[in-house]
């Protein structure tokens, strides 16, 4: 039987991880053709490289080179320069993942193709509508064909909105990837060479554009950050560097660092006191590492970590009680979205 071609659409950091755990389950059946693209959303050797190296993931079949400029225009050109890989690949499934630019852009052009589409991380929504994620997200889970969801928020969601078939609750694939992980990440000498002690320090990140996007907001948090006891260590996102460095924004006191390749960052979160953070994957991270957080944001998409009481926002109310989470499911997140995959 010929195996079924996928086309896997990536662009930024966290789809990198995501979709590392998909390659892996599909690679595993043996029945299916992958080719994965690559847009060059985040192009540095520490946003992009280190990941490939680190996760097993082979190097992309095709690289766009596709980054800056405003959202519209880098959408726009990532749409363009996908039509023709579509076309040439001919798939029987675009897979997409998250939130981001290249996920839209990817998912626009499939569903202009007529090819069906496959989401990874559907259902997912903040509710606010001013973050281009949002938006993103949205417009990617009404053109999809198969919507896998990690959470039952995420199912609510789309049922809500009128999205009925081809939902799979599946968990979360980040979930599969911490756990390739960790024990890899053990033997990561960052505390080491942070000079941190177990257990004795904050571990942050900061990159939302609703963080970013002016002076005293940016320097809001990061007082914050520099007001909590003990080291806080920061591993920037060059984005948020170039703004902060802009502006003045005073840095001192933290343990500013480049961003981190992946075994770093589990070694990062596994002897983290709490986690302080703008990032989706970071909240539910710091839960597989029983660590807990406080996200920098007026509100959350992984509003089940809020309600199991390891989240809470730094500016609402207190951790509720605690208790574990099921709902990520058991590390097998990947091979339930490949089974449906191969219908
Ligand atoms: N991450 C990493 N190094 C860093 C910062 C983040 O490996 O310096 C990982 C993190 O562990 C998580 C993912 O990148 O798996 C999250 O990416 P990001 O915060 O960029 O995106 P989001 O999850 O908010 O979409």
């Amino acid at each position: 039987m010929a195996r079924l071609r996928v086309l896997t659409v990536v662009g930024a950091r966290p789809q990198f991880i995501k979709a590392a755990a998909v390659s892996r389950a599909l690679a595993r059946t043996g029945s299916f053709r992958e080719s994965m693209v690559h847009t060059g959303q985040h192009f540095d050797p520490d946003m992009s490289d280190v990941f490939f190296e680190e996760l097993d993931l082979p190097p992309p079949s095709h690289f766009l080179g596709i980054h800056g400029g405003g959202h519209g225009a880098m959408t726009g050109r990532m749409m363009e320069a996908l039509e023709p890989v579509m076309l040439a690949e001919r798939p029987d499934w675009v897979l997409v993942y998250g939130d981001t630019n290249s996920t839209l852009a990817g998912a626009l052009v499939a569903a202009k193709r007529q090819i069906p589409i496959a989401h990874v991380e559907a259902g997912l929504r903040s509710f606010n509508r001013a973050m281009p994620e949002e938006i993103n997200r949205v417009l990617t889970d009404h053109v999809s064909t198969l919507l896998f969801c990690p959470t039952a928020a995420a199912l609510d969601n789309l049922r809500r909105e009128g999205v009925t078939s081809g939902l799979h609750a599946v968990g979360d694939v980040m979930y599969d990837s911490c756990l390739h992980a960790r024990a890899r990440s053990a033997r990561s000498d960052i505390l080491c060479r942070l000079g941190l002690s177990e257990g004795g320090y904050r571990l942050a990140t900061v990159h939302r554009a609703e963080n970013t996007r002016d002076a005293s907001t940016l320097a809001a948090i990061v007082d914050y950050l520099r007001r909590q006891p003990g080291p806080v260590v920061l591993p920037l996102h060059p984005g948020t560097r170039e703004k902060a460095g802009g502006w003045g924004v005073d840095l001192s006191g933290l343990t500013v660092i480049p961003p981190v390749g992946y075994l770093d960052m589990h070694r990062l979160l596994a002897g983290a006191a709490q986690v302080m953070t703008d990032s989706g994957g970071l909240q539910k991270e710091a839960y597989f590492h029983r660590v807990p957080c406080v996200t920098l944001r007026g509100e959350t998409e992984w509003t089940e970590t809020i309600a199991a009481g390891w989240n809470r926002l730094w500016r609402g109310p207190d951790y509720l009680p605690r208790r574990d989470i099921d709902e990520y499911g058991d590390g097998r997140a990947a091979d339930k979205v490949v089974a449906a995959l191969a219908g």
